[in-house]
């Protein structure tokens, strides 16, 4: 980081904000009383006066005596933050002034407050805006819109309270007004974009069909949205062909935003699926960020260096790619996509009509068991959520052993756990290798997200049994990975969760700490900082993050929680 040459104790007044250098609106630059003040304390220090002449109550709020990260990547440094105003107004070895709030750091990092570069927070933030189990990983600002999926237009499904607006733009309103504890932004979800203009069936768009769809995209993104997603093991997202992804990707080029992608492959196929992700963003001329790379299944563990290959000789070529990652060996997901996508083409009911057909059933069947095995077995399927009431005894159980206990065989167990739930059956599936993980974090193309959920261990939102992600994430990266693996290290941990996914979504005004931009600041202990939730128990909190600030306002101190949230949308810099 840069702190200001002079030692405060010669001027202790130079801790007043320059002004912002990225010129935004409420930059922080000094008033006309500031001014006076500060050259009258400069003149006070010098003719040896001491400091207790300046201002009291300078600041909002001033976090003293940390280990300041800037979110660059480099060393920390000792020294104290002044935020004011919303914005972070000094940074320096010692500010004199005082704060109304104070807090004291001492002993303890002060970083960017996190990113999730792919968060499901848009999901449940409307039950519940506190999203307890985002803002106590630190995590400032989610990315949200992911997997395809986009809230704004929404599924039939999320219609209601609100939830679906017509635009982007009143999506963002509706955020703002919501006042969630964390900032909000948004991909495109173009699985959505095709639900909305094509339907749920499997076919290629008409060339009228495309160009109502790049309408689409084009209005978001002049909305504000960060990105394009897609996710193509889900339907009707995978429906989409190679030629309508570089159409639908093409007008993400002139922003330099990412398209995002969940890709149709993630075990036997991930090559493929390298192949085509930079295939869809070489072909539109955007930046390709691969979400949540891992390689599925032991039998694909030994890919990894062929799956960094592809990547790393795009980038060669000269293709701005990058990709993120979760801290977990397990992934979540639909029960459902164990099943073959064909066999879910058309939607719920047509799934169930196939399921009806014994030539078609027997062909799922076969190969559905070809998913489990990839896998290991169905004691690596985790029940994380049903729909129906009458199955919650499944939730948080292994199917394997679920269907044991009943005496049952799995495959049917999950076949009635799907048709009671009408499809809507969450799992977990233990299918991937920690050393891989090790080097997928560490890679210098890598970032962290969370792929989780917005959870409170109370209310509205403490349901079924989610993949501990949502509420672990963060800090799980910091203690297991950089503190105990050593797989990466604590500045390189910090600047994947920082400034890294900023400039990914064109974020300027956050994710580094600065004079000037935007006070989203997290406060940890790294010797102690840690993960609780686990897959048996997901709703509990992290341990060793003292404080958390989101656009000045003091979201979390020492387990204290405000009442209501400071976030709001965010919305990449004009470009
Ligand atoms: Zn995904």
């Amino acid at each position: 980081m840069t702190l200001p040459t002079k030692p405060a104790a010669d001027s202790p007044n130079e801790t007043v904000a320059s002004p912002s250098p990225l010129g935004s609106d409420d930059s922080g630059t000094p008033t006309r009383r500031e001014a006076v003040v500060r050259t009258v304390g400069t003149l006070l220090a010098v003719a040896g006066v001491p400091a207790v002449w300046t201002r009291r109550d300078d600041f909002d709020v001033v976090i003293r005596g940390g280990v300041v990260h800037d979110g660059l990547g480099s060393p920390g440094v000792r020294g104290d933050v002044g935020v004011r105003a919303g914005r972070i107004a000094a940074m320096s070895p010692r500010i004199a002034e005082r704060g109304r709030q104070e807090i004291d750091a001492t002993g303890q990092v002060m970083a960017p407050g996190f990113i999730d570069i792919h968060s499901h927070g848009d999901g449940n933030v409307w039950d519940d805006p506190r999203a307890e189990s985002v803002v106590r990983q630190g995590i400032t600002t989610i990315v949200a819109g992911q997997d395809g999926s986009s809230r704004p237009w929404g599924a039939t499904a999320a219609a209601s309270a609100g939830r679906e607006s017509g635009s982007f733009a009143a999506w963002f309103a509706a955020i703002d007004a919501l006042h969630p504890s964390v900032n909000v932004a948004a991909m495109i979800g173009l699985g959505t974009v095709r639900g909305k203009v094509v339907g749920e069936d499997d076919r290629a768009a008409t060339a009228s069909e495309v160009e109502r769809m790049v309408a689409l995209v084009t209005r978001a993104l002049a909305d504000g949205a960060c990105g394009a997603s897609s996710g193509l093991e889900y339907t009707p997202g995978a429906f989409a062909r190679l030629d309508e992804l570089v159409a639908l990707a093409r007008p993400l080029a002139g922003r330099r935003l990412p398209y995002a992608t969940h890709m149709r492959n993630e075990d036997d196929q991930l090559l493929d699926a390298i192949d085509e992700s930079i295939a869809v963003a070489t072909g539109a001329g955007c930046p390709l960020q691969i979400s949540h790379l891992k390689t599925q299944g032991p039998r694909n563990w030994p890919r990894l260096d062929d799956a960094f290959g592809r990547i790393e000789q795009a980038k060669r070529s000269g293709l701005d790619v990058a990709f993120d990652r979760y801290p977990y060996t397990a992934y979540q997901t639909g029960l459902t996509n164990l099943f073959p996508v064909w066999s879910r083409d058309g939607g719920t009911q047509a799934f169930l009509r196939r399921l009806d057909d014994p030539a078609t059933a027997a062909r799922i069947r076969t190969e559905t068991l070809g998913k489990v095995e990839l896998i290991g077995g169905w004691d690596n399927v985790h029940i994380a959520s049903v729909r129906a009431a009458d199955d919650r005894a499944a939730e948080g159980k292994r199917l394997g052993a679920y269907a044991r206990s009943l005496g049952m065989d799995p495959y049917e167990v999950a076949l009635g756990l799907l048709r009671r739930s009408a499809l809507n059956v969450g799992m977990v599936g233990f299918a991937m290798s920690e050393d891989n993980l090790d080097r997928i974090l560490a890679h210098p193309l890598g970032m962290v997200c969370s792929d989780g959920g917005a959870f409170a261990a109370d209310g509205p939102t403490r349901r079924g049994s989610p993949h501990p992600r949502g509420l672990g994430t963060f800090p799980r990266v910091l203690a297991r990975y950089v503190r105990e693996r050593r797989a990466l290290t604590l500045e390189q941990a910090i600047h994947k969760m920082s400034a890294y996914p900023a400039a990914r979504v064109g974020i300027t005004d956050r994710g580094r700490l600065a004079v000037g931009l935007a006070a989203d600041i997290v406060v940890f202990d790294a010797a102690i900082v840690r993960d609780t939730a686990t897959y048996e128990q997901p709703f509990q909190y992290p341990v060793g993050i003292s404080a958390v600030l989101v656009n000045g306002g003091v979201a979390l101190h020492e387990g204290v929680r405000r009442p209501e949230g400071t976030g709001h949308s965010v919305r990449p810099a004009a470009g």
